[in-house]
C-alpha cells in the first residue's frame, strides 16, 4: 500500500475559503506558445493512459510555464471521466484534463506541476476545440485497431498533434484562452503512487465540449475518479 499523508488530491475547492493573491503572476505564468505540438499515446500501466509530448528538436522547447521562478515543461496529458476536483459544488464535472509538467532538466519522478481543467458537455461549444481534437486522435487510434484501454509498443499508434491552449476555458471575449484564472494548492498524484509532490493549479472556469460522438473519449477516460480528500492544514490560493 502506498503511504498516504495529509496532502492528498483531489480536493473540494471553495472560492470563499481561498485566499486571493496580490501578485499571482509571481507564482505562475502560463507561457505556452499558440502552436501544435507532436506526441503519442503511451501505455496505461500502472495507472491511466497518457498522451506524451515528443521531445522537441532544438531550438524548440516543450510548452512551458514559469512557477516560482522555475521553468516547468508540459510532458503529458491525460483525462478523467468525471472530474476529480470540484469547485463550489459537490457535483462533478463531466471530465477533468490534467496537464502534467516536470521541471526543466528533470523527470516526472521529480516534483511535478499539474494544471487541471474541468470540462462539461454542453450544446454550445465556446471552448477552443482542444478536447475535440483529442477525441479525433482517439478515433483514429480506434480505427488503427488498438484497444483504447491497454496497448503495447507493437500496436500501431498514430502520431498526434495538440495545441494545449485550445483546452483552456475561454476568456470573457469568448475567443482567447483564459490562462490567468486559477486556484493553487499543494497536493498529490491522484493515482498510484499518490506521492505528495504535486503543485496543483485548477482553472477557475469550465471548458465545454459538444456531447455527441465522444465514445472513444469516454472509453479512454474511463477510470475511477478519486474522491475529494480533506484540505487539513493546507491553504488554497486564487489568482482572481
Ligand atoms: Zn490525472
Amino acid at each position: 500500500m502506498p503511504v498516504i499523508g495529509t496532502r492528498q488530491s483531489p480536493i473540494k475547492i471553495t472560492t470563499n475559503n481561498s485566499m486571493q493573491l496580490a501578485k499571482p503572476t509571481d507564482v505562475l505564468r502560463i507561457d505556452y506558445k499558440d502552436q501544435d505540438y507532436h506526441g503519442k499515446f503511451i501505455g496505461v500501466h500502472p495507472s491511466h493512459g497518457n498522451f506524451e509530448l515528443d521531445k522537441p528538436a532544438s531550438p524548440e522547447t516543450y510548452p512551458a510555464v514559469l512557477f516560482q521562478g522555475k521553468v516547468f515543461e508540459l510532458r503529458r496529458i491525460h483525462i478523467h471521466f468525471q472530474s476529480e476536483h470540484v469547485i463550489d459544488s459537490d457535483v462533478k464535472c463531466d471530465y477533468e484534463v490534467h496537464f502534467v509538467h516536470a521541471c526543466r532538466g528533470m523527470t516526472l519522478a521529480d516534483p511535478k506541476l499539474v494544471i487541471g481543467i474541468l470540462y462539461r458537455e454542453g450544446a454550445t461549444t465556446p471552448a477552443g476545440k482542444g478536447l475535440e481534437r483529442f477525441n479525433d486522435l482517439l478515433q483514429q487510434r480506434a480505427k488503427a485497431g488498438s484497444s483504447l484501454r491497454a496497448f503495447n509498443s507493437t500496436d500501431k499508434i498514430p502520431d498526434g498533434k495538440i495545441n494545449p491552449l485550445e483546452f483552456f476555458p475561454r476568456a470573457s471575449d469568448g475567443k482567447s484562452p483564459d490562462v490567468t484564472s486559477w486556484f493553487h494548492y499543494e497536493g498529490s498524484l491522484t493515482s498510484e503512487p499518490f506521492s505528495e509532490d504535486v503543485s496543483w493549479f485548477v482553472m477557475k472556469n469550465e471548458s465545454k465540449i459538444a456531447p455527441n460522438n465522444l465514445k472513444e473519449l469516454k472509453e479512454y477516460a474511463e477510470q475511477e475518479a478519486r474522491p475529494a480528500y480533506a484540505l487539513d492544514r493546507r491553504i488554497v490560493v486564487r489568482s482572481f
